[in-house]
């Protein structure tokens, strides 16, 4: 009887394979990849998508619009204004932008694929808060992508970590997911437990970037014996002001740490 019941069960299976196989779709788009490849992502999105190029802030990897380009400004999503800031001629000059010029940033240089805006933009935001798990070895492709490009040496990897309330109530952290991958992809140890956050901060969209700063002062802790005389890569979803990984680097530097990198998917000035 288990026989019939095992032949049948291999035919539906089969069956069900005919009728439906695996369908692969672009994670930007969910148009359908006939090819599937390692970054998920179709030629019409990969053509158009916001890379950073190669007009950047050298410390903190903050895109450039080419010059006379207009500003995308007004671009307000959840109560965020966003927008690029045009390049001026002491950016092109200096090869810094206006927040590195005038403010101490801890880490030693940030790099990041994309500018925060469209396609890129609405991944992260469901790659945060709407589950969408799947995304993160796809995006952790891309991060992988840029790294190898200008690979620097490093000796261990970590993520800009959450509070155990805030991971409690999301249930993961994609930067997390996205160190993981990206550590499992180029051979580098991944030490989650090298940093945490200890203190909850309140949501950082509505503060200026001083108020950024004293907001997260002490919030986070670094493991002395993991981190000491060690060069570091920090990875982040999104670089907002880089206040953050700012006060993650002098965590980790306080703890011993000599270099701190950064890496992050995407980048974004806010006004
Ligand atoms: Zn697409
Ligand atoms: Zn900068």
């Amino acid at each position: 009887m288990s026989n019939v019941k095992d032949t049948l069960k291999r035919f539906w299976q089969a069956t069900l394979a005919e009728l439906a196989p695996d369908r692969y779709s672009c994670i930007f788009c969910d148009a359908e990849l006939y090819s599937p490849n390692r970054v998920g992502t179709c030629p019409s999105c990969t053509a158009a998508l916001p890379f950073v190029g190669d007009a950047y802030c050298l410390k903190c990897g903050k895109p450039f619009l080419p010059e006379g380009a207009e500003r995308p400004l007004s671009h307000v999503e959840d109560g965020e204004v966003l927008f690029l800031p045009a390049a001026d001629d002491e950016q092109r000059t200096s090869g810094y932008c206006a927040i590195c010029r005038h403010r101490e940033r801890h880490f030693d240089r940030v790099r990041s694929v994309f500018a925060y805006q469209g396609a890129p933009r609405r991944a992260i935001y469901r790659l945060k808060y709407g589950n969408a798990r799947y995304l993160a070895p796809y995006l952790a492709a891309y991060l992988s992508d840029l790294y190898l490009s200008d690979p620097i040496a490093v000796d261990l990897v970590v993520a800009v970590p959450l509070h155990r309330d805030r991971y409690r109530t999301r249930g993961y952290n994609q930067a997390h997911l996205l160190a993981q991958d990206l550590s499992a992809r180029l051979l580098l140890e991944y030490k989650p437990e090298a940093l945490s956050k200890t203190r909850n901060t309140q949501t950082q969209t509505s503060l200026s970037l001083k108020d950024r700063q004293e907001n997260l002062h002490g919030a986070f802790a670094a493991d002395k014996e993991c981190v000491h005389g060690k060069s570091v890569l920090v990875i982040d979803d999104v670089l907002t002001t880089g206040a953050t990984m700012s006060e993650v680097a002098l965590t980790l530097k306080k703890a011993g740490a000599v270099h701190v990198y950064g890496l992050t998917v995407a980048n974004v000035a806010e006004h």
